[in-house]
């Protein structure tokens, strides 16, 4: 049997889509086979991390490659670091050419975490990242702050867009988080605009979430291309 195989049956990752890229069986993989460079692995073994968790080990290699993906793992599976890793991986840091990567989460709190979580991974390096606060959005003057990777709520990004001209023609990672929390809440709209504005052909969006409800199913649909899924633990129907 093929190795990708027999990775997923022992970490019970169940995927569908086209060519998907094997697991990852280390963090070290990355450097090894992606290119990464060394203060990632650095700065996640700093953090305590020795083993990538399911979704982190299908998902990074999936993001890696450019596949849109739609990933589903329960709470508490490492699911930000599934996107941190490629995103710091791929994007060039401190670079003049606006934001390359929004980061979409469903509270302030959960944003805020986020972007902690993505600053300690990226210590060492010269990626501005930045959480978007009220300020920011109302009179934010995007064309002189620099800034790579932006994380948001819907509410802010929308606001950010109307008032502050926030130009998200460049994103190259467009990132739902917790897209089942984004819906209940009731933001469907302010992701449509958000995704029609980052209009770079080239994009590459994924959506992750804790559950699959048919709610997700369909803006995972409406959304993606050439979509990748992945699913952690049970088998969903
Ligand atoms: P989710 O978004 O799936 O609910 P999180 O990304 O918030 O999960 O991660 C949950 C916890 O697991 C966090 O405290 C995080 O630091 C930790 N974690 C993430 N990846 C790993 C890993 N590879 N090894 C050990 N702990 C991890
Ligand atoms: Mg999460």
């Amino acid at each position: 049997i093929e190795k990708a195989a027999i990775l997923r049956k022992k970490f019970r990752i169940h995927i569908s889509g086209l060519n998907v890229p094997c697991p990852i069986e280390s963090f070290t993989e990355l450097s090894s086979r992606y290119g990464c460079k060394p203060y990632l692995l650095r700065n996640l073994f700093e953090r305590g991390f020795k083993e990538p968790t399911a979704i982190q080990r299908q998902a990074i290699p999936i993001l890696l490659s450019g596949r849109d993906c739609f990933a589903c793992a329960p709470t508490g599976s490492g699911k930000t670091l599934a996107f941190l890793c490629p995103i710091l991986m791929k994007l060039k840091p401190g670079s003049k050419d606006g934001i390359r990567s929004v980061i979409i989460c469903p509270t302030r709190e959960l944003a805020a975490q986020t972007t902690r979580e993505c600053k300690k991974l990226a210590k060492g390096t010269k990626f501005y990242i930045k959480v978007l606060t009220k300020e920011l959005a109302r009179c934010g003057n995007f064309e002189k702050i620099p800034c790579d990777i932006l994380v948001s709520t819907p509410l802010r990004i929308e606001v950010a867009m109307r008032k502050s001209k926030l130009d998200l023609s460049r994103v190259e990672y467009l990132i739902l988080d917790e897209a089942d929390k984004l819906f209940e809440l009731g933001f469907v709209e302010q992701i449509d605009s958000v995704v029609k504005a980052c209009s770079n052909p080239s994009i590459t969006h994924s959506l992750f979430s804790a559950t699959l409800p048919e709610s997700v199913e369909d803006l995972a649909r409406s959304i993606m291309h050439d979509v990748v899924r992945v699913i952690i633990g049970k088998k969903n129907s």
